[in-house]
C-alpha cells in the first residue's frame, strides 16, 4: 500500500541523514536469494531458522509492464492485469520455495486492525477472500503471511520459541496507532509470546532521507510519544528550526507558518518493538530506502499511483 499522503508536502532539500548511506554497504548484511531473476532479500537471524521462510520481495524478474520495463509488481494496482499480479506471485512463492502455501494477504487500510488466521481452528483457511487490516499472525504452519508496501514499512516478527509469526504494514498512520506494538500483545495473547524472544525483521520502506511529511503529522507524532523528537532527528541536523519546538513554545495562532519535516519510520517502528520488550540484537533493520532505489525497489513517494507493490512475506514450513 502506498502511503497516504499529507498535506502540505511539498518538496524542499534539506541536508543529508544517516540513513542515506549507500544502499550497497548498508545492505551487505542482509542476504540476497536469488532464483529465476526474482530477488529475495532476507534477514540473517531469520534465514538462519530451519523451520522457517521469509522474504521482502524486490523489483526485477516480473511480467507487468511498467514503461518498457518488466517488473515484478505483487499487488493488484489500477494499472496492472489480475493475470500479471498472480503470475507474479507465482515466480515470487516459486523462488521462495513457497509454491504449496497459503498466500494469506490482506486488504490494507493504514489501521491498526490486526488479524489472526485461521480465525478458528477448524478453519481450512482456503480460497479466503482478503480481510481488511493491516497485520496478521498465525502459529499455524502453511500459511504464508504477506503484506504489500510501496515506501511503508514492512515488519516481520518470529517467535523461535512458541513457533508463531506475524506480518505488519506501517505507514505513519499505522505507526502512529502502534500497529508493531499491538501486534506483538496479540502475540502474547493467542501465543504466549514473550517479547523478549522474538526475532523482527524490519524490511525495505522509504528512509528520512525522502520521506518529507507535513509539521501536523509530526505534531500528532509528538503528542503520543515522548520519543518522537529523536524520529526527526536527521532533520535539525541542517540550518532549519525544529518545528516541534515552535509548536512547544509558541501560544496558539503565534506558530510560524508550517513547515515540512523528514520522518524516519523505521526509527519509529524500531524503538516501538524496544518498548514492546524486544532485544535491540533481535531486531534486524534494512537501511534500503524505496525512493532512493527505484532501479530494485518500488516507491509510492517516487512514482506515483503508476508504481509496483513489493511483498514481505513470512511463514512456518508446513
Ligand atoms: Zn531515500
Amino acid at each position: 500500500m502506498p502511503p497516504t499522503k499529507s498535506p502540505n508536502s511539498k518538496r524542499k532539500k534539506v541536508g543529508q541523514t544517516l540513513l542515506s548511506v549507500p544502499a550497497t554497504k548498508s545492505s551487505s548484511t542482509w542476504h540476497t536469494h536469488k532464483s529465476n531473476n526474482v530477488s529475495i532479500l532476507q534477514a540473517p537471524a531469520l534465514a538462519k531458522l530451519p523451520w522457517l521462510l521469509h522474504g521482502f520481495s524486490t523489483k526485477p524478474g516480473g511480467i507487468s509492464d511498467l514503461n518498457n520495463e518488466k517488473i515484478l509488481n505483487l499487488s493488484f494496482t489500477d494499472w496492472d492485469t489480475r493475470e500479471n499480479v498472480l503470475e507474479n506471485r507465482r515466480r515470487f512463492q516459486s523462488a521462495l520455495g513457497a509454491s504449496d502455501l497459503q498466500l494469506v494477504a490482506l486488504k490494507q487500510i493504514h489501521s491498526d486492525v490486526i488479524h489472526l488466521f485461521p480465525a478458528a481452528p477448524s478453519e481450512p483457511c482456503k480460497g479466503l477472500p482478503a480481510v481488511a487490516g493491516d497485520a496478521s499472525i498465525t502459529n499455524l504452519p502453511g500459511l504464508l503471511l504477506a503484506v504489500q508496501t510501496a515506501d511503508c514499512v514492512p515488519i516481520l516478527l518470529v517467535d523461535p520459541k512458541k513457533r508463531a509469526i506475524a506480518a505488519i504494514h506501517a505507514g505513519w498512520r499505522g505507526t502512529l496507532a502502534r500497529i508493531a506494538i499491538k501486534a506483538i500483545g496479540q502475540m502474547q495473547m493467542h501465543f504466549a509470546t514473550n517479547p523478549a524472544d522474538l526475532l523482527a525483521a524490519i524490511g525495505p520502506s522509504i528512509g528520512p532521507c525522502c520521506y518529507e511529511v507535513g509539521t501536523e503529522v509530526a505534531t500528532q507524532f509528538h503528542s503520543q510519544f515522548p520519543e518522537a523528537p529523536a524520529w526527526f532527528d536527521e532533520f535539525r541536523t541542517g540550518d532549519e528550526p525544529n518545528p516541534i519546538q515552535w509548536l512547544n513554545r509558541m501560544p496558539p495562532g503565534h506558530q510560524p507558518p508550517p513547515q515540512n519535516v523528514r520522518l524516519n519510520l523505521k526509527k519509529a517502528n524500531r524503538a516501538q518493538l524496544l518498548s514492546a520488550g524486544l532485544r535491540p540484537e533481535n531486531i534486524s533493520v534494512s537501511d534500503l530506502c524505496t525512493a532512493c532505489r527505484p532501479d530494485l525497489l518500488f516507491s509510492y513517494r517516487k512514482q506515483g499511483a503508476h508504481s509496483g507493490r513489493l511483498m514481505s512475506v513470512i511463514a512456518l514450513r508446513p
